[in-house]
């Protein structure tokens, strides 16, 4: 199988979907690994071209959550993820239901990946919390387990609101934040014992790098936690999602910053490429369906609307994608996937 990433068009659109077909030794080609094999000159200016792609999409995705995330903080709290629902859950939940939910997600989440008692939790000493927002699940994670958290994002606004939270919470001494790439991180080999990436990895342009760099800083023993937006799983003899399918990522893409999506099972392979242990995946579509519904509803009220128009455009073409996201999930094209595993001793 070959993989057609087309230097063209990750140069124009940064954004875009740009990886059609599914092997997953080369799916997810990145423009760093275009760069060591370069020889000729056009090879070269390809790579120079995926270079400052991914430049432009990093500098996107900081100046998107610099703008909004203000306006996601004052509306919906310090977890900018989805909540975690009864599936056909149909009763209006106010707004602190949702941020229970939100909670919700973050212990569902540790449930699933094994963190279920005392035992378990005391292993958990050192968390790094890889594309953190304003420090929700940091903040979370270390005041449940005692442990500290470092959290690194690409928006320098996020980070210092995500300390200037921990300075009021008094958790300094526990949780620090720092502007760093998740694909390149700067923290020594096996130092973490909880890796914690709760909705990043959909903004990640290099996805075998983002899961190398996860394995490389988790410790011996450490556990690896991934809750991300993912295409559906292709099946067996299909190449690529339908044009379609991939028209809807692409509008969404456009306006989250969002490179190529891969599937649940492009995850569990990546994993498995690393020798690692208990690697487990699971669509938790169902269980986040009244999330979107409701961030759209609180965004129609006369606060939310006042407020979207005070965060400038980045926010409103937000607002605007939303239904876009109901209707990939609806459609089935859109999945909110959960992997995890563990790295051996
Ligand atoms: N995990 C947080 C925030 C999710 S929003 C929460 O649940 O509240 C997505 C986050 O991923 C943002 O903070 C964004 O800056 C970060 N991010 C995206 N790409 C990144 C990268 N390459 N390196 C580090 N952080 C990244």
């Amino acid at each position: 199988m070959k993989t057609t990433i087309a230097p063209s068009s990750l140069t124009s659109l940064p954004h875009r979907t740009n990886l059609s077909l599914r092997s997953s030794s080369l799916l997810f080609r990145s423009p760093s690994s275009m760069t060591t094999t370069t020889t000729s000159r056009g090879n070269m200016a390809v790579a120079a071209a995926a270079a400052t792609s991914t430049e432009a999409l990093r500098k996107g995705i900081a100046e998107f959550y610099n703008e909004t995330s203000g306006l996601w903080e004052e509306i919906w709290g310090d977890h900018m993820h989805h909540g975690f629902y009864e599936p056909d859950s149909s009763v209006q939940l106010s707004d602190s239901g949702h941020r229970d939910a939100q909670i919700r997600m973050i212990e569902e989440s540790l449930r699933f990946a094994g963190v279920t008692d005392e035992e378990e939790e005391k292993k958990i000493k050192k968390i790094v919390d890889v594309g953190c927002g304003i420090g929700g699940s940091s903040r979370y994670l270390a005041s449940k387990f005692g442990a500290e958290s470092i959290g690194i994002t690409l928006s320098p606004v996020q980070a210092k609101r995500a300390n200037d939270l921990a300075a009021a919470q008094s958790l300094s001494n526990k949780v620090s934040f720092q502007v760093a790439d998740a694909l390149d991180q700067p923290f020594e080999d096996g130092k973490f014992d909880l890796v914690w990436s709760m909705e990043s990895g959909e903004h990640m342009p290099d996805k075998a790098k983002f899961v190398k760099e996860l394995v490389r800083v988790a410790a011996p023993g450490g556990r690896i936690i991934i809750v991300t937006w993912c295409h559906r799983n292709l099946s067996a003899g299909e190449k690529a999602l339908q044009p379609w399918e991939q028209d809807l990522l692409d509008k969404i893409c456009k306006t989250f910053y969002l490179p190529a999506w891969c599937s649940t099972d492009d995850y569990v392979h990546l994993l498995e490429s690393h020798s690692l242990q208990d690697i487990k995946c699971a669509d938790w579509s169902e269980n986040v369906a009244p999330f979107w519904p409701a961030v759209i509803r609180t965004a129609l009220t006369w606060k939310g609307l006042v407020s979207l128009l005070r965060s400038g455009m980045k926010s409103i073409k937000g607002a605007l994608t939303m239904p876009l996201m109901i209707e990939g999930y609806k459609k089935g094209v859109i999945k909110f996937g959960i992997i995890t595993c563990k790295k051996p001793l």
